[in-house]
């Protein structure tokens, strides 16, 4: 065994007992990193989604092939730790009171004041977070057979990594280092202080006034959520509609149900600097040519994703990057170094858990299982579902109008109400639709846009 320290102690806080839990399973801090194999036929660097899939995928196969698995912080990645797991579990809760307080066309009695207890909100989560995690956990991937190294991977050569002291050698390997939240940059916000997906869910107190910087998904999602559990929430969007990637009807039923929750919008904005004041965080913006400022107590910023492609030394190997997009990779999810593959959302605009499974499937089967690149699976080929966790909800699988018609696609729409559809009745959704896009003059179905309406509504 090798005693190497780890380089990064990453903080999971508050460390109470679900946390301390989460700790030992994806950052054990007595974790003994292996001593190296001789040479790996495969090293994974990231143990997000993509490269555990790739890990498991490979170690599973019973092919008896050398695996090794480097993470520098929490195993699991974005997903369970600052991503999916946590934000559904605040979703869920901001949910229940919501359904609480429109409980009167149900024939229930909404209480007359709805208490919400932020701090068991949040332990909710963190219970439920570490209750998942042994899944992702450091000693189940070493039981699969898996040598997993806990530290900061960084290429040396074409066929060596380096993980602090240790030097890993590959004949092939996979990056799956996934992507963060974009920082903006407006003057005095780094200074002020702000809140990011990976800080939000270690509050334990309620910010009273809470400003979101992004009406992306990741921002509409958490600003409605903190908005229902008792913030009072500010949503900020630099473009003139919320979830303006969306379907146009769609995003457009959200942005209604933001202002009949109250939500405050703040659309076509310059968000212009950033004060640090004894009243709060002051943000100066500008808004059709009119200076405004407003005071809040915290800022989130879920203004897009940027791709962790420093300190990997991709130059060193050949690999191709971009700043905005992340590591170029072929439909075969290759690199530009034949010998290097990507997975998730390193590389992928489809920034998704299933999405990053998904390509990791392909890059098991393409690195392991096309000698000579016979029978390589595209990435494609793959039909993209995805939903945006807003209330309602939209989900939304293949292509919108606009990218049919940048085809060049003739299509036409087929809208079905949910009013017409019995089950949606009877829970009380009927204001929603059906989207289907199909090509003109055939039943050859190329999208479709999913959105109920919140009952009661
Ligand atoms: C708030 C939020 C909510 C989300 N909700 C959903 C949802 O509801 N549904 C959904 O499908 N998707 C959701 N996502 C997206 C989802 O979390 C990501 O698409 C998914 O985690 C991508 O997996 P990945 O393996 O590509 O990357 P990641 O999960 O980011 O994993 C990458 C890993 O690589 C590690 N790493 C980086 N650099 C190095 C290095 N040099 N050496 C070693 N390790 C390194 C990182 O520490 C990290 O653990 C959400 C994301 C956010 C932020």
């Amino acid at each position: 065994m090798n005693t190497d320290r780890l380089s990064f102690e990453p903080a999971l806080l508050p460390l109470d007992e679900y946390n301390q839990l989460l700790r030992d399973h994806v950052h054990p801090p007595n974790w003994a990193n292996p001593a190296p194999a001789g040479r790996y036929d495969l090293v994974v660097i990231g143990a997000g989604t993509a490269g555990l899939v790739v890990a498991a995928g490979a170690a599973g196969l019973g092919l008896g092939l050398k695996v090794a698995l480097i993470e520098k912080s929490l195993m699991g990645g974005d997903c369970l730790n600052v991503g999916c797991v946590p934000s559904k579990c605040l979703i869920r809760s901001s949910r229940v009171v919501a359904d609480m307080g429109e409980a009167a066309p149900f024939g229930i009695h909404p209480p007359d004041h709805i208490e919400v207890d932020f701090a068991a909100v949040m332990q909710r989560m963190r219970r439920i977070r570490a209750g998942i995690s042994h899944h992702d956990s450091a000693e189940r991937f070493r039981k699969l057979g898996i040598d997993v190294f806990l530290g900061q991977a960084q290429f040396v050569d074409g066929e060596t990594i380096a993980v602090n002291s240790n030097r890993l050698r590959f004949k092939k390997a996979v990056i799956a280092t996934g992507a963060r939240a974009s920082r903006p940059s407006i003057p005095g916000l780094a200074e002020a202080g702000y809140l990011t997906n990976e800080t939000v869910f270690s509050l334990t107190e309620r910010p009273r006034r809470l400003a979101v910087i992004g009406g992306g998904p990741i921002g509409c999602e958490l600003a409605q959520a903190f908005h229902r559990l008792g913030s009072e929430v500010t949503l900020f969007h630099k473009h003139g509609h919320l979830l303006d990637r969306e379907d146009a009807d769609a995003a457009e039923i959200i942005q209604q149900q933001f202002l009949k929750e109250n939500l405050n919008l703040v659309l076509d904005v310059s968000l212009e600097r950033v004060e640090a004041t004894a009243a709060g965080k002051v943000i100066h913006y500008s808004q059709m040519g009119m200076a405004k400022s407003l005071v809040v107590d915290e800022i989130l910023v879920g203004a897009g994703r940027a791709p962790n492609v420093d300190g990997l030394n991709l130059e060193a190997v050949g690999v191709a990057y971009d700043r905005r997009r992340g590591v170029m990779v072929n439909d075969y999810l290759q690199t530009t170094n034949p010998r290097i593959y990507a997975a998730g959302d390193i590389c992928m605009d489809w920034k998704f858990t299933h999405a990053a499974d998904a390509a990791a499937r392909i890059v098991i089967k393409n690195t392991l299982f096309s000698p000579f690149g016979l029978g390589r699976s595209k990435l494609s080929d793959l039909v993209m579902p995805w939903v945006t966790y807003t209330d309602p909800e939209i989900a939304h699988v293949g292509l919108y109008e606009q990218e049919a018609q940048a085809q060049g696609i003739e299509t036409d729409t087929i809208k079905i109400p949910f009013s017409d559809v019995d089950r949606a009745m009877a829970d009380g959704e009927t204001e929603g639709f059906v989207k289907i896009l199909h090509k003109k003059g055939s039943d050859k179905i190329l999208g479709a846009t999913m959105w109920p309406a919140t009952p009661g509504k």
